[in-house]
């Protein structure tokens, strides 16, 4: 018998306040001092990820809430302190960062900022004490990685990379029809995402983003045969091209399409792309039946498909509402915290990915920054 999303979210140890954050209603919290605690996160980069979602998130969460905020745009940084009843003592620069360290309203910070900020940024919180969520991909080198990594871990402090996806009941449903056999043994996966990307943005930057739509959106698919399978890669080789020669892409790869051995013997192939809007999905082919999932990766509307030989099909459309992911997300870092955890998404998780993708690259051809 297939688990119910409910059960399912249990399983994967979201627990109940999970689930009900994925059908969008709210669990009071709990007696414990523990449950009835809200993790303090100070937003470091007022973009879209932070004030589209991780901020809104945050409000229909359980455990977490936004206590301060970095911005080198004061005017702004004051209209979204006020908008979440942030005290503007709370506000801080880039360059007065550090003085976080002497907040006791902060316990953690949300790191939203280009790519290769994201190092510089975990390890000043690192060093202030202060427990880091970054966003993916958790920095543009192997090398800043690991730094992230032993920064956080001299300070005795929690690192997880925001691989929201990983906490997303529909996938994890993915990945526990896989677990249970459901599909026999799995042959094959393939997987994309990618957009068609403006000119101008900071992702055509390599100083800034380290790479092209491999380090932004490719990332999800390789991420998702890492948690689909859950087996590291034995091999990994791709191929990338630049075809609209409009400009766009003179720092930063256009296109990169790549296959993945594992050692049970699955090859999957994937490819991204910033020159066209490529659907974010994967179909998992096994010798009893197979999953479609799309899409896999939006912040909602995530669609679960499933044939096999000898059972009804699946047909589970996921009706969340964004941002429920990243409230997911934000919760399940909270309890790592409140209960001494360690990350599901962990710092090593997130350089695990980072390895892949400098192979990637290497094998592609194309130069890493
Ligand atoms: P964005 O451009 O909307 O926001 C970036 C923020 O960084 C802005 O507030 C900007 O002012 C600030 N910033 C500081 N220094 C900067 C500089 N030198 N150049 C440009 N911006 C600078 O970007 P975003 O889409 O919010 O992405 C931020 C991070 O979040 C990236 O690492 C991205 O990969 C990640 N992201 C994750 C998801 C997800 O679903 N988890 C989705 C989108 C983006």
């Amino acid at each position: 018998m297939s688990l119910t999303r409910r059960q399912f979210a249990r399983a994967a140890g979201l627990g109940a306040a999970a689930s009900s954050l994925a059908s969008g209603n709210r669990v009071p919290a709990q007696a414990s001092d523990a449950q009835s605690r809200k993790l303090g996160y100070c937003i470091v980069g007022l973009g879209r990820i932070s004030m589209d979602h991780f901020m809104l998130a945050c409000k229909m969460s359980q455990y977490s809430q936004v206590t301060a905020l970095v911005s080198g745009h004061r005017d702004k940084a004051e209209k979204m302190a006020a908008q979440y009843n942030v005290p503007t003592k709370n506000i801080y620069s880039y360059e007065n960062y550090n003085e976080i360290a002497e907040n006791k309203d902060i316990d953690a910070v949300y790191i939203g900022l280009p790519n290769s900020m994201h190092a510089e940024y975990t390890i000043r919180a690192a060093n202030a004490d202060k427990h880091v969520l970054c966003e993916k991909p958790m920095a543009t080198s192997v090398k800043d990685s690991q730094a992230m990594i032993d920064a956080c871990k001299a300070a005795q402090r929690k690192l997880m990379i925001a691989y929201r996806c990983q906490y997303e009941p529909t996938n994890l449903r993915a990945v526990q029809l896989i677990r249970d056999g459901k599909l026999g043994t799995i042959q094959a996966i393939e997987s994309t995402h990618g957009f068609n990307e403006r000119a101008g943005e900071w992702r055509l930057n390599r100083k800034l983003a380290g790479g092209g739509p491999l380090m932004d959106v490719g990332i999800y698919s390789l991420n998702a045969c890492r948690y689909l399978t859950g087996e590291e890669p034995i091999r990994i080789e791709g191929y990338s091209s630049v075809i609209d020669n409009d400009g766009r892409f003179k720092e930063v790869e256009e296109n990169l399409s790549w296959t993945m051995k594992f050692p049970s013997g699955v090859v999957a192939s994937c490819a991204t792309t910033y020159g066209a809007n490529m659907p974010g999905f994967f179909r998992v082919h096994g010798s009893k039946g197979m999953i479609h999932m799309e899409p896999a990766f939006a912040y909602q509307g995530l669609h679960l498909k499933a044939e096999f030989d000898n059972e009804p099909p699946i047909d589970e459309p996921n009706n969340s509402k964004d941002p429920y992911q990243f409230a997911l997300e934000a919760d399940d870092f909270a309890r790592c915290v409140f209960d001494n955890k360690e990350p599901k998404a962990n710092g090593e998780e997130g350089l695990r990915d980072m390895q892949w993708m400098a192979e990637l690259y290497k094998s592609a051809g194309v130069k890493l920054a």
